[in-house]
């Protein structure tokens, strides 16, 4: 099968991580048989440097132009003071709302490896296999927004608004992908004191008539936090907007051991985005010691959902987890005294377990 993929490699680890992506892409490429046609293009601070745009026009045609995109991260201290439209955050924000992509799928997995890598004791993060479905293009990041008045005496506004066909497609996103794992819905809001949660919670209670088989369960976002880190386990699939989900991922990602770890895929137009959770980690960027697993893993997640090659992802996912099972550690999830791995040594590790993998009897047929 051709594989036509934007590569965004992005600011401050995002390169890193990215290239680790791509290596494992390729050795899955020639272990099944699969043609690569890889674009790279800038996009955030790198796209700003090259061309005072986060989101340039090219950048922009040639992810409409592929089959799927695999983004790195954006964002950095450099760009902090450049004007709103300047920022590298507004060039993903500009991607996602060019791409349609209003369901973003984060899946949080303790992996029996990584039990005791959880600042959590390990009979509580034990089993904790749950999936963040976080509205995307709505709330309170797409919201209007000003700064006014003297300084000294000036007031911020960011408006945080949902329509209800915005909470109903976000919904039924939900509720579908809750038939396929353990049948449960967890829709966190703040019905307690925002309208737009009392909306929320109206028009998701309402989606669920349609789904009698799935339970449906109502939480405060406060109250999910404290849920998160008391009993992980107990949640399936977490319905939620935009900030909130941004917020409980980061948070799921300490909780299964670290937040490199987690993958995502952006859906809901005709090309999907694929990125890792973190952000461009400008605390570690340039020293090869991030954790790329979050990146290989989105590309699983790009191998499942945009190509339908289940026997490829699951191939990906699996040499993961053989790795990790090794003891094999980045700096983020190794232990004192432990020798991490660089993030290019990890990339080469699951690349090579890939064609390990695939050399076990029956690994080759295609689904
Ligand atoms: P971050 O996710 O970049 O980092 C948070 C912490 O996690 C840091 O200590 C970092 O070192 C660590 N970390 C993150 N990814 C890691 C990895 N793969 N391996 C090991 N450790 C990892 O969040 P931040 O520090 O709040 O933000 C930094 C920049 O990233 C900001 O400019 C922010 O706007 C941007 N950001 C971008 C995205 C995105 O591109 N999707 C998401 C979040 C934040």
């Amino acid at each position: 099968m051709l594989l036509k993929i934007t590569i965004l490699p992005g600011d401050g680890i995002g390169p890193e991580v990215t290239d680790e992506g791509v290596r494992v892409l390729e050795s899955v490429a020639e272990v099944f048989g699969h043609q690569l046609s890889l674009s790279r293009k800038d996009v955030g601070g790198a796209a700003v440097q090259s061309s005072r745009d986060p989101l340039p026009k090219d950048t922009l045609l040639a992810c409409q132009a592929s089959h799927a995109v695999l983004l790195g991260a954006v964002g950095g201290t450099a760009f902090d003071n450049l004007s709103a439209d300047l920022r590298p955050e507004k060039g993903l924000l500009r991607l996602r709302q060019e791409l349609g992509v209003f369901a973003n799928l984060r899946p949080a997995v303790c992996l029996t490896a990584l039990e005791d890598c959880s600042p959590l004791r390990a009979e509580i993060v034990r089993g904790t296999n749950l999936l963040i479905v976080r509205e995307l293009l709505g709330g309170i990041y797409f919201g209007e927004r000003s700064i006014q008045g003297p300084k000294g005496n000036r007031t911020a506004t960011d408006t945080m608004k949902y329509g209800e066909p915005e909470i109903e497609r976000i919904a039924r996103v939900a509720f579908e992908l809750a038939k396929s794992r353990r049948r449960k819905v967890t829709s966190v809001d703040k019905a307690n004191v925002l309208d737009c949660s009392r909306l929320w919670r109206q028009v998701v209670t309402s989606v669920s008539r349609d789904f009698s088989e799935i339970e449906l369960q109502h939480m405060y976002v406060d109250s999910a936090a404290m849920a998160l880190v008391s009993h992980p386990a107990t949640f399936d699939v977490v319905l939620t907007e935009n900030m909130f989900g941004d917020i409980l991922s980061d948070q799921a990602g300490g909780v299964v051991g670290s937040l490199g770890m987690l993958a995502s895929t952006s859906i809901g137009g005709p090309v999907a985005l694929y990125e890792p959770v973190h952000g461009s980690a400008p605390d570690i960027a340039g020293r090869s010691i991030a954790n790329p697993l979050g990146s290989i893993l989105s590309v699983a997640m790009m191998l499942r959902h945009s190509f339908g090659l289940q026997t490829e992802a699951a191939s990906v996912e699996s040499s993961v987890a053989t790795v990790l099972a090794a003891g094999h550690r980045t700096n983020d999830l190794a232990k004192p005294g432990q020798r991490p791995l660089s993030t290019q040594e990890m990339g080469r590790k699951v690349a090579e377990a890939v064609k390990e993998h695939a050399k076990l009897p029956g690994q080759l047929s295609a689904d």
